[in-house]
């Protein structure tokens, strides 16, 4: 058994190694998705001066007061008229600056009697003001986005800008699912006698889809070691970057998971985490003819099945993916905890932010057993308490994952 660290370090340095190819999608396809090339500026943003307000194009002159309206520009409709130091043109935001244009003055700033603006009394102006010049966000040939950029709603109007109907990214990962267990039915059967509805394998592809990479679901198989080993061989045979197995990876007869893997070539990393809930997580790596495979074999309970995956394959393809989520924070313990054993634990927890003390506050949450999944369903984070705390008190800070 090795300790939660330990693991996580293997678990991350193995993934790190999965090879990204890329992939070019529309513009639209690449939200939530890893840039796989620095973006430059086709054209210089903005394109050309323009007015910053709606008001007065004016020829600077500190000493004039008072103008001659000569004439309109609006967004996209540029007129070539010629500014002298007493001429205006009533410009609107975004437009083009007409010629010899030093300076905008706001509309509110002004006052207009037939075709003569005058300036309010008390305002100043000053040369430059309100003008956007050409190229002042960035230039030609700048980088506006640097590769390994996670593509989020506010870069989607920066590569619009920059001309990229299609944008080069890195691939989605494919993540195979599946789960074992003779207990196992489809969620559409009621359930008799010793029966239960396979949860995990939709729990799983459910991160999975929250993740935005590909779930593969290969179904669930019954406690048959010949049927489960001829599953994982073709499935080690298939595209899949990763597998995922839900149960059969602890101590009982039929638990043969972790057989079945090294019968099919994967190396065991590890078996059984110093960790609760999810003790049994085995680690493995296959390598075929030609690109490696990653396995979790994930305990059978669902809470060990949900809380391993977030711990151990969700953060390390974010890593993978550069993506940096802050998803730990401390918080105040608003009551005690029952904790004896030297495991990592990772309980079941509700998270708050008081505003009034401006802090995090936490509290256990509904059962704490692995196979509660009513109590993971109330949760909103995971409380960390490290192999050598015991007994954690009302008052003590600790680590918590939101999920
Ligand atoms: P195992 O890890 O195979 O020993 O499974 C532990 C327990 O988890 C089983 O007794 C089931 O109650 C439950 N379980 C196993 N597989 C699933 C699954 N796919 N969905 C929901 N519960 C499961
Ligand atoms: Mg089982």
């Amino acid at each position: 058994m090795i300790n939660y660290n330990t693991a996580n370090e293997i678990v991350f340095e193995e993934i790190s190694k999965i090879k990204l190819s890329t992939e070019e999608v529309p513009l639209l396809g690449s939200l939530n998705r890893l840039l796989a090339e620095d973006v430059l500026a086709d054209v210089n943003l903005p394109p050309f001066d323009n007015s910053a307000m709606d008001g007065y194009a004016i020829k600077y002159n500190p000493k004039v007061k008072e103008w001659d309206s000569i004439g309109e520009i609006s967004a996209g409709n540029y007129k070539n008229y010629l500014l002298t130091d007493d001429t205006a043109v009533y410009i609107m935001t975004g437009s083009k600056l007409p010629l010899n244009c030093t300076a905008i003055v706001p509309i509110e700033d002004v006052d207009i009697i037939n075709q003569r603006i005058k300036l309010k009394s008390g305002i100043q102006i000053s040369e430059g003001q309100n003008i956007r010049k050409c190229g002042e966000d960035i230039r030609q040939g700048e980088k506006a986005l640097g590769k390994f950029t996670l593509v989020q709603p506010n870069h989607i109007s920066i590569l619009a800008a920059c001309g990229k109907s299609k944008v080069k990214v890195f691939r989605k990962l494919k993540i195979g699912v599946m789960a074992t267990g003779d207990e196992l039915i489809d969620i559409d059967e009621i359930p008799s006698d010793d029966k239960i509805r396979a949860t995990n394998l939709y729990s799983l592809i459910a991160s999975i889809n929250d993740m935005n990479i590909i779930p593969i679901n290969f179904g669930f198989e019954k406690d048959d070691r010949k049927k489960v080993h001829a599953k994982i061989k073709s499935i080690l045979k298939s595209d899949v970057d990763i597998l995922v197995t839900s149960g059969g990876v602890s101590v009982g007869k039929y638990d043969y998971l972790k057989e079945i893997f090294s019968e099919l070539n994967v190396e065991i990393k590890f078996w059984r985490v110093n960790i609760k809930p999810g003790k049994p997580l085995v680690f493995g790596v296959f390598t075929g003819n030609e690109e490696r495979k990653f396995i979790f074999g994930l305990p059978g309970n669902p809470v060990s099945s949900f809380v391993t995956f977030n711990l151990f394959v969700r953060v390390s393809v974010e890593n993978l993916y550069h993506i940096k989520k802050d998803r730990v924070v401390s918080a105040e313990l608003l009551s005690d905890i029952k904790k004896i054993d030297g495991k990592r634990h990772f309980v079941r927890g509700k998270l708050n932010y008081s505003a009034e003390d401006k802090k995090y506050l936490t509290e256990i949450v509904g059962s704490q057993s692995s196979g509660n999944m009513v109590g993971l369903g109330l949760s909103n984070c995971l409380i960390v308490i490290e192999e050598d705390k015991l007994n954690p008190k009302k008052g003590d800070i600790v680590q918590c994952i939101k999920i």
